[in-house]
């Protein structure tokens, strides 16, 4: 009896070890199948851990952006060049390869070339050279080689295209940046000081634009970002004494660069040249200005050529940077406005992100329109 009793007691607590063991496993298999349930409770909670990461960025001791090298910024660039630009090599190209070229396929090549902006003798010429190579008796040229090595000599391969960026002697190199209000004055300053500290250069600002509080603001915020010293002045200060303080301010730290951001008020080309003139005067005192550069946005088309022609006729421009290129398919302005000013195109801005400018190369850019 008693070895049954012993036997039943054994059975029964066997029995209730398995029974409690599946109770456990159940447990344990629910917590681990708890997350989905509570999956879609979970969504409201990830913003902060987005946020997070960057709460360092608000610290006191900001932490510096690293501008992008020019290599993966020409790549990226490059591809959004080909995107505005595309439209016009294509077009041509479909027109050139038509069995017959007569008056009307080359009328309408020379719209699809005054559309883009090319202007109205760069257009007739190039008419012409295509017309002397394609329309030969038996011409066996590839239309496609023959159109790229035509724009290629209309945009100008050999023009220098370098930015002055170096002084001589120990000096600073001077940039003084001129445009009207709108063009891509102040963010051109800010995207250059990028590439030159991408490239080790100690730079300084100089936020001349003393008319527009904004702009001086906008300045400085650029300057943080990458760690460049901005001299700014009060807002109304006289432009001059704030773009001899910058010029000052670099030679006293030894920086490589100065950019200097000025006002670009559409007044009378009188009181332009005064306040540019003056600009340039006082700033000579301390450096001589390497490189002036005239920004234009590409999408004002016959309007901003306008412009452009009274800045150069009161200040010496060297270079131009040509804005918003990515928002236009008038590409064709680039060998306009060269023609009119004399002077190259020197960088192209293509979005607003921060290092969306890029050194204007006349085969890449020849090869975006092409497509
Ligand atoms: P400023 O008055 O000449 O100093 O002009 P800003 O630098 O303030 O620029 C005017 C506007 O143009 C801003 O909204 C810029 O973000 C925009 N901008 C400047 N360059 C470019 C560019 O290359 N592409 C595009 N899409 N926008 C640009």
């Amino acid at each position: 009896m008693d070895s049954l009793v012993l036997l039943v007691l054994i059975i029964a607590l066997f029995a209730a070890a398995v029974v409690g063991i599946g109770v456990g496993l159940v447990v344990s298999s629910r917590r681990k199948s708890a997350p989905p349930l509570e999956a879609p409770v979970a969504p409201p909670e990830t913003p902060p851990e987005t946020v997070a990461p960057e709460a360092p960025v608000e610290a006191p001791a900001p932490a510096l952006e690293k501008p992008e090298g020019t290599a993966s910024r020409l790549v990226r660039l490059r591809q959004r060049l080909a995107g505005s630009q595309g439209g016009l090599g294509r077009g041509l190209l479909a027109l050139l390869s038509r069995d017959r070229l007569d008056e009307d396929t080359w009328e309408s090549i020379e719209d699809t070339l005054l559309t883009a902006d090319v202007g109205v003798a760069p257009t007739q010429e190039l008419v012409e050279r295509l017309r002397t190579r394609l329309r030969v008796e038996g011409n066996t040229e590839d239309p496609r080689v023959v159109l790229r090595e035509e724009l290629l000599t209309l945009v100008g391969p050999d023009m220098d295209r370098r930015l002055q960026v170096s002084g001589v002697d120990g000096q600073p190199g001077v940039i003084l940046v001129v445009g009207v209000n709108g063009s891509g004055k102040t963010t051109t300053v800010g995207k250059i000081s990028r590439i030159l500290v991408a490239e080790d250069r100690k730079v300084v600002l100089g936020a001349a634009d003393t008319f527009r509080a904004a702009a001086v603001e906008q300045l400085a915020t650029w300057a943080e970002r990458v760690g460049v010293d901005v001299v700014r002045g009060p807002e109304g200060t006289d432009p001059a004494s704030v773009a001899f303080e910058a010029v000052k301010e670099g030679v006293d730290v030894g920086a490589d660069t100065v950019i200097v951001d000025t006002a670009g008020r559409l007044q009378n080309k009188a009181g332009l040249m005064d306040e540019l003139g003056k600009v340039k005067r006082v700033i000579e005192k301390q450096a001589p200005v390497t490189e002036v550069l005239l920004v234009l946005d590409a999408t004002t088309g016959q309007n901003g050529l306008i412009q452009a022609r009274v800045f150069s006729e009161v200040v010496n421009v060297t270079g131009i940077v040509l804005t918003k290129l990515d928002g236009s398919a008038k590409g064709g302005i680039v060998v306009q406005v060269q023609r009119e000013l004399g002077v190259p195109v020197k960088l192209v801005g293509l979005g607003e992100g921060a290092d969306d400018l890029a050194p204007f190369d006349a085969g890449a850019f020849v090869d975006a329109l092409l497509g």
